[in-house]
Formats: structure tokens, sequence, C-alpha cells
């Protein structure tokens, strides 16, 4: 699943190409999409920004409509020149939105809504975000109460409860964790307020350094993270997708375990990150 960097990458890629230009074609395999374009056309209003809030693309456009997406495990935004090959299958096409000058393709993306200005404030999903570790209005006092208003909870799938933080998706949750030198499975009424401040500015840092702006071209998806600050693409995370090889810092080999509701792996240390009982 892409992580908030990644669609933070991608609604920036997608603002530089779209922004300030009206729409010419509007294509889209979701019925719900072309009904909307049907009453009221989505060509000729203009891309006024492209942001996101925690792993949702939205894309506004003029006369108050925005056009909700998230890419769950396999969605991805891509950007074209008019008339360049896409690099996936037309089959996989569920949005398009063009501008004069580039062609935003949207490929299979689960989750696409379009919603009028006036129902924003009562969307669901939207208002019940966590504090986004990517805005610039990130709140770290807000983000800590979250996690502490769930006691019982193991701390790794705090992490990924999007209610919480907004942000985390499952490589940054293992990496953050190793990085505070806390148990993925201890319960957060054990953790240590050092502890639950380290792990918010940690994945806040972590995030905020895998979008600083040093690329400007236009690649929607590079899929390249580094938590380790080392130079080496292999070796640019401490534990997630290492089990059994050695730790970076004591050369335990690192363990793996599925955890939670949604049995998402888990990568840790067990000697760095010891368990709390
Ligand atoms: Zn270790």
């Amino acid at each position: 699943m892409p992580e908030g960097d990644t669609i933070f990458r991608a609604a920036r890629t997608l603002n530089r190409a779209l922004a300030g230009k009206p729409v010419v074609r509007f294509d889209s395999v979701f019925p719900h999409l072309t009904r909307v374009h049907d009453d009221d056309p989505i060509t000729g209003r203009t891309v006024e920004e492209v942001r996101a809030a925690g792993k949702h693309v939205l894309m506004q456009f003029s006369g108050d409509l925005l056009l909700r997406t998230h890419m769950r495990m396999n969605g991805s935004w891509h950007i074209y020149r008019p008339g360049e090959a896409w690099q996936r299958p037309r089959r996989s096409m569920r949005i398009v939105i063009a501008t004069a000058d580039f062609e935003a393709v949207g490929f299979d993306i689960p989750v696409a809504e379009m919603i009028r200005g006036k129902d924003l404030p009562k969307h669901d999903e939207l208002r019940q975000l966590g504090p986004d570790l990517l805005s610039d209005a990130f709140d770290p006092a807000e983000a800590a109460r979250r996690i502490r208003a769930r006691p019982t909870d193991e701390i790794a799938d705090v992490l990924l409860n999007q209610r919480v933080l907004a942000g985390i998706g499952n490589v940054y949750k293992s990496e953050v964790l190793f990085s505070c030198g806390v148990s993925p499975f201890a319960r957060v009424e054990r953790l240590t307020d050092v502890q639950v401040e380290c792990l918010v500015a940690t994945a806040r840092k972590f995030l905020r350094a895998n979008v600083t702006d040093h690329l400007a071209a236009m690649t929607t998806y590079t899929g390249f993270r580094r938590t380790t600050r080392r130079a080496d693409p292999k070796e640019r995370l401490w534990v997630y997708g290492r089990a059994g090889d050695p730790c970076r810092t004591c050369g335990t080999p690192v363990s793996i375990r599925p955890q939670g509701r949604d049995v998402r792996l888990t990568y840790w240390c067990e000697t760095c990150q010891p368990s709390i009982s």
C-alpha cells in the first residue's frame, strides 16, 4: 500500500501538471463519475489544486467540485504527455483527466467519488482523518493525545490507524518503531511519554525526508524510501523486508510476524526493541 509520502508526491506532481489549466477531456469507467460528468461536465472546469490528505488525493475543480481518490493497495496516478504510451494496460484505466499539456491517468484506483463543496465538511472518511504528518499545520501534541486515547491497543496497529495519524503505512510502521527502540507489540499504556513523542517526531521526520523536492521531473511513483540515511539503496531501510538478516545495530536476526486485525507483517529486532511485560 502506498504510504503518505508516495501520495503526497503523486498529488504534488498532479498539481504541477494540471493546476490552473482547463480540463479538455474526462473519461472514467466508474458510472457514478461519468453520471456527474454527464449532468454537469468536468470538461471546461479548471483544475484549481491537487493536494494530499493522508492517503487521499483530492483534486479540486472550479465550480466547487472535488474528486477524491484513494489508492488502497494497487492504485496509482500517472502523468503523460498527450500521445505518450501508457505504462499500464488500458483495461487498468479508471479515470482520465486531460489538459492541453498533460494527461493524468488513474490506474486500478478502487475508490473514487465526486464531492460537492457543501458536502465536504460532512464527509466521514475525510473528517475523521488524524493529524496529517505531512501537513505544515501538523500538531504533535494532538497526535500524542490520539495515540494515548487507545491505551490497550498494540502500538504498531495504532500507528497504522489513519484516524490517529494520517500518512503511516506498513513500511514506516516498522521503521519508526525500530528507530525509537519500541516493541511493536507493546500496548500504548505501557509506553513512556518520551517514547510516544519519539514515534510521532520520527514518523514526521521520515515522511518529510522522503518528499523533499530534489527531483522536479514528472514522475508519479518512485517507490523509493530511505530511513537509514545510507546511500546504498539496498541499505535504505532498518528492518522492513529484512527478516532473518542481521540487525544493522546489534546483529540479531530481524524478526517477522503478522500483526493486528488486518494481519499486516511487522518487522522488528528483539534485542533493540525489547518486549515490555
Ligand atoms: Zn538490533
